[in-house]
C-alpha cells in the first residue's frame, strides 16, 4: 500500500482532501482486493478534487489507463468495481471536520481576505493539519457510508483509429471527429468554423 507522502509526489501538497482520498482507496483496496495492473477494477468518481489523485496512485484507477471515469456531478462518491467478479463497492463521504478554535475561524478569514502575516499561516498550517490527522485517524464508519449494491460497469477502454484533421492535419480519434463540408474535421477546428460562420 503506498503511504500519504508517496502519493504527495504525484499530487504535489499535502492536504485534506489528498488525505480524503488516501482512506476511500485504502477501504476499496481492503474489500475488492489488490491495485489494478491491467484494468481488472474501475473506478466511477464523481467530483474532481484532490482527493481523486490519491485515487489514481492508490488503486491504479486513472484517468490515461481508461478505467476512472469522471461523472460531474460535485459529489464525494466515489465507486469501484472489480471487472471479473461484478463486486461493486460505493463510498459516500459524510464527514463532519473537526469543530475548529475560535482563532483558527479568524485566521481563516484573514487568510481569506489576503492575509499572509506569520501568525495566520501558522493558524491556517495548524488547521490543516488537523484536518487531515482527523481524517487519517478517524473510523471508516465516521468518515464514509458504504454500500455494495450492484452499478453497470462502464465498457472497457478502446483503441479508435485516428484520422487527419482537414483543416489542422492533426490526428484525431475518429469518433470525435465531425463533418464540415463532409470532410472531417477535428472539434477545435469545428467549433472555430461555426463561430467563424456566426459572425
Ligand atoms: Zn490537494
Ligand atoms: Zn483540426
Amino acid at each position: 500500500m503506498k503511504t500519504l507522502d508517496e502519493i504527495a509526489g504525484f499530487h504535489g501538497h499535502i492536504c485534506p482532501g489528498l488525505a480524503l482520498g488516501y482512506r476511500v482507496s485504502e477501504l476499496a483496496l481492503r474489500e475488492l482486493g489488490e491495485r489494478d495492473v491491467d484494468e481488472e477494477m474501475l473506478a466511477i468518481v464523481e467530483n474532481d478534487s484532490c482527493a481523486v489523485d490519491a485515487v489514481q496512485v492508490m488503486t491504479g484507477c486513472t484517468f490515461g489507463k481508461g478505467n476512472l471515469y469522471f461523472r460531474d456531478h460535485g459529489k464525494q462518491v466515489y465507486t469501484f468495481i472489480r471487472r471479473n467478479t461484478g463486486k461493486t463497492l460505493r463510498i459516500s463521504v459524510d464527514w463532519a471536520a473537526p469543530e475548529e478554535s475560535p482563532e483558527e475561524t479568524d485566521a481563516w478569514k484573514k487568510y481569506s481576505g489576503g492575509d499572509r502575516s506569520k501568525k495566520v499561516l501558522e493558524l491556517i498550517h495548524a488547521r490543516k493539519s488537523n484536518k487531515i490527522k482527523a481524517i487519517m485517524e478517524a473510523p471508516d464508519e465516521q468518515l464514509f457510508k458504504v454500500s455494495h449494491e450492484p452499478v453497470k460497469a462502464p465498457g472497457g477502454a478502446r483503441i479508435y483509429p485516428s484520422l487527419r484533421c482537414s483543416k489542422c492535419g492533426e490526428k484525431t480519434m475518429e469518433p470525435r471527429m465531425r463533418l464540415l463540408g463532409g470532410e472531417p474535421v477535428c472539434m477545435p477546428c469545428s467549433d472555430k468554423a461555426q463561430e467563424g460562420a456566426k459572425e
